[in-house]
């Protein structure tokens, strides 16, 4: 049930998840790391706090606002004592909120234009660390989704290097629902390769089999990690 947490469950969907990762890793046929960050958007610090406490230590936000109530200094009281989470952006960013989220974030996975790109360079500079940083492709052209077109990325992907140097560590795509996601990871496999970028975040709960097959080293699971989301 949505806003129940279900430590047992939770500690249980971690482990098979963290066994499917590495089933599919291995039919890949290429050895590479997996990554699973827990994506706990709408879902309660004490969600959070039950996963870190089964060893999960990535997390993913959409929200700068939900993410600081939950990770921030002055997030919960809850996390004290456990080990200390990473926190991944992967949302939509808005330019007023990029000191914000380079203050609390360890990566911002959705760098997506040349104004965010500008207002993330100051934010960086302003608060002296940079987390590490992913360009969003569009890779299905949606209009409604964020993410640079695809006809752009090359371009884009070359300034964002050029700007950040090593803190660009790869690419990010959310595939468009109604489509075989396969496609959309191949492509932005071949993107990063062309680019020498190590990270791909491909991958949800309804797909992080086929893009880790397809290479993915980072997969976002929300709902597989913490059931349905309110
Ligand atoms: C919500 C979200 C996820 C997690 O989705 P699930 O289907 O619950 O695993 C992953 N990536 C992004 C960008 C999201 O917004």
């Amino acid at each position: 049930m949505p806003g129940t947490i279900d430590l047992p469950a939770i500690t249980r969907n971690l482990a098979e998840l963290r066994a499917a990762i590495e089933e599919a890793a291995q039919q890949s046929g290429r050895v590479h790391e997996v990554t699973l960050v827990a994506v706990s958007k709408n879902h309660p610090a004490e969600a959070v706090a039950a996963a870190l406490a089964a060893g999960q230590i990535h997390f993913g936000e959409n929200r700068v606002q939900e993410a600081t109530a939950k990770f921030g200094p002055s997030g919960s009281a809850l996390l004290a004592g456990l080990p200390r989470p990473r926190l991944h952006l992967i949302g939509p960013l808005q330019t007023n909120k990029a000191r914000d989220a380079v203050r609390i974030a360890d990566a911002i996975e959705s760098l997506d234009r040349p104004r965010l790109v500008d207002a993330l360079a100051e934010a960086i500079q302003r608060e002296g660390r940079s987390p590490d940083l992913l360009v969003q492709v569009n890779t299905g052209s949606e209009p409604q989704k964020a993410g640079v077109a695809p006809q752009d990325a090359d371009r884009f992907i070359e300034q964002v290097a050029a700007r950040f140097g090593a803190s660009l560590r790869g690419l990010m795509c959310v595939p468009p629902a109604d489509q075989p996601p396969g496609p959309h990871f191949a492509v932005l496999a071949a993107l990063a390769a062309r680019h020498g970028l190590a990270v791909l975040s491909m991958g949800m709960s309804g797909d992080f089999r086929e893009a880790v097959r397809h290479g993915a080293t980072w997969v976002r699971l929300g709902s597989a990690v913490f059931g349905a989301r309110a």
